[in-house]
């Protein structure tokens, strides 16, 4: 038998975890129902509400989202609701501490429903404090370790440029044939740009070649120091042929400029690739066997190469090659019209030239070459129009 106050305070108690699980019940019910910002106010002030709503629930990742942007979850709210529910000191575990102290038939309904009570938020008190140390987890996991399981980041690797690609494969060419490869400054003088190369200032050739003048210095008194935009690679070989004496066998690279107004085959700056060997006893022989050597690796050999006669300013006899069409080889068709592709000029270096500079043009011969960059990638990948290798498109340039 119980005595009447201890009666009263199981009752007490039994109350108390009834209206307790009444409460738990309406919370987690309401925080069920939370599906927005304005449901969330509803519930505002009651404690672990949206973080516990979400931990009931499975939306586990907005959980972590709340935590992150610091809401209301914290450790010691989750700990003290376990606690006043199905701690030692909660009212439900005092009611069952009581139960042996009752009678038969109060022990087992007090019991069953006690029981009821408890196990009606216990599982999701656990689950609350489950969800919340793997998400306190996930998060010092987060912060402090690095995963070595995952696949890693691969940065995109870039190739060359299309006119990097054509220049390497040029040189190679001629590396291979024993030439060196050789470099000048862009920004060059008058002098070597023009007059070195047997184009006084009155000669004609300047007018095609008009280029870009460094400001206040075209109108110096003279001419010769004006300083300019190099119109072609060929001042390289007068400053290559006043260091070293010959033989020489150089091949020089790099940008030029004109004052072009950029069209389908035209920009102001573009690149190329001039040749110049001096030796003894070069003739105009030499200078075919080396081009149709260099025409054939470039572009196969089963194409033709084809010499004709042209004017060069530094150059006596000059010709330009052309190179046989793939497509017809050299029948002619809609896209070479002739049948011949034009990929060059060339010629026996004229000896003033070569006297301009300090070589005995009794003894010594030359000859020199020159080719537009931006034109074998046309020839070579049939591009309809050279600015496309400017407009920086990578899904254009990672094509080659
Ligand atoms: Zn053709």
């Amino acid at each position: 038998m119980v005595s009447s106050d201890k009666s009263k305070k199981l009752q007490k108690d039994i109350d108390s975890a009834l209206k307790q699980a009444e409460e738990v019940t309406e919370v987690v019910k309401k925080i069920s129902e939370v599906k927005d910002s304005d449901d969330l106010k509803k519930i505002e002030g009651i404690e672990i509400s949206e973080v516990a709503k979400k931990l009931l629930g499975t939306e586990v990742s907005a959980a972590v989202k709340e935590i992150t942007k610091g809401l209301s979850l914290n450790t010691e709210g989750i700990e003290e609701l376990r606690t006043k529910l199905v701690g030692r000191k909660s009212a439900i575990t005092g009611v069952l501490r009581h139960i042996k102290d009752l009678d038969q038939i109060k022990k087992k309904i007090v019991g069953q429903k006690t029981n009821q009570i408890k196990s009606q938020f216990e599982q999701p008190t656990k689950q609350i404090i489950s969800n919340f140390s793997s998400l306190k987890l996930e998060e010092k996991l987060k912060e402090t370790a690095f995963d070595f399981t995952l696949p890693g980041k691969i940065p995109p690797i870039g190739n060359k440029h299309l006119v990097t690609q054509i220049i390497d494969e040029v040189a190679q060419i001629f590396v291979g044939l024993g030439y060196q490869v050789a470099e000048g400054p862009e920004v060059e003088l008058d002098y070597y740009n023009f007059t070195a190369l047997n184009t006084p200032a009155d000669h004609p050739a300047r007018s095609l070649q008009d280029t870009f003048y460094l400001e206040g210095v075209k109108d110096t008194e003279n001419p010769e120091e004006a300083v300019l935009l190099r119109t072609h690679t060929s001042p390289v070989q007068i400053r290559v042929m006043e260091k070293r004496k010959p033989p020489l066998y150089i091949i020089a690279p790099g940008k030029a400029f004109r004052r072009d107004v950029a069209d389908p085959s035209h920009t102001p700056m573009f690149h190329q690739i001039e040749g110049l060997a001096v030796d003894k006893d070069l003739s105009f022989g030499d200078l075919k066997g080396t081009l149709e050597v260099f025409v054939k690796q470039l572009f196969g050999e089963d194409r033709a190469v084809r010499f004709r006669p042209h004017f060069f300013p530094f150059t006596e006899p000059s010709a330009e090659v052309d190179v046989s069409c793939a497509l017809c080889m050299g029948e002619g068709c809609r896209l070479c019209g002739s049948g011949w592709l034009e990929i060059l000029g060339c010629g026996m270096v004229d000896p003033n030239v070569l006297e301009e500079v300090g070589v005995d043009s009794e003894e010594y011969g030359g000859f020199a070459f020159g080719m537009g960059v931006e034109r074998i990638a046309v020839l070579k990948h049939g591009l309809d129009d050279i600015r496309r290798l400017y407009d920086n498109d990578v899904r254009f340039l990672e094509q080659f």
